[in-house]
């Protein structure tokens, strides 16, 4: 099922062609993630979000009183959110740096950039099971890492630790599985060669203006 036409919820391409990111991630694991599991979650939200009032909100707005909804809402908004914002968060070839202004908080906020990555490697490494590891800006403007299970996301009123989503890591098994097999740490260290912190300085600053 596909959006049809002057409906609110669309499904986005994926910002680059599938063999893009190698030879960190392979592009059958991105044609299968990309194809298979973020589409899927996109279908399954338009199939249990139609004719409800869902149909006319925004994800942001959905998300801050996820508990009201079934589970079907929660897992498909959340997968299709969270992997929209993970392909943002990698380019080919990676980016060299944050920006000024997030390079500054994050200074403060984990003493470098070294730093901060270790704790979000910790995050992803300690994830039991299926999940994200997330840097937020909390509603105080602070930089957090996160953790949460499956697809719930740090704009669920649901998750302990809330904020706004900056970096997301993927740490389910069919994120790395095919080339990675059981080795997490070996994805993450991909995912910091594609890293985009051009796109990641940019959603800092905008949180921040908000
Ligand atoms: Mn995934």
């Amino acid at each position: 099922m596909t959006a049809s036409m002057g409906q609110k919820h669309e499904f986005n391409a994926l910002p680059y062609s599938y063999d893009a990111l190698e030879p960190h991630i392979d592009a059958k694991t991105v044609e299968i993630h990309y194809d298979k599991h973020h589409r899927g979650y996109f279908n399954n939200f338009i199939k249990a979000s139609q004719g409800t009032e869902m149909e006319s909100m925004s994800l942001e707005e959905i998300f801050s009183k996820i508990s009201v909804y079934e589970d079907a809402i929660r897992n498909n908004a959340g997968g299709w959110f969270n992997h929209d914002l993970y392909w943002k968060m990698m380019i080919p070839g990676g980016s060299k740096q944050p920006s000024e202004k997030l390079l500054s908080a994050i200074n403060e906020t984990f003493g470098s950039v070294e730093k901060l990555m270790n704790e979000l490697n910790n995050a992803a490494m300690k994830r039991l099971g299926s999940g994200w590891a997330w840097l937020i800006v909390t509603p105080s403007g602070k930089l957090q890492v996160t953790s949460t299970p499956n697809q719930d996301n740090p704009l669920m009123d649901i998750t302990k630790e809330r904020g706004t989503p900056i970096l997301g890591i993927d740490v389910w098994e069919h994120a790395y599985y095919l080339k990675y097999q059981n080795l997490r740490k070996s994805y993450l260290d991909a995912f910091w060669k594609l890293i985009n912190w051009d796109e990641v300085s940019k959603l800092y600053e905008n949180t921040m203006k908000k």
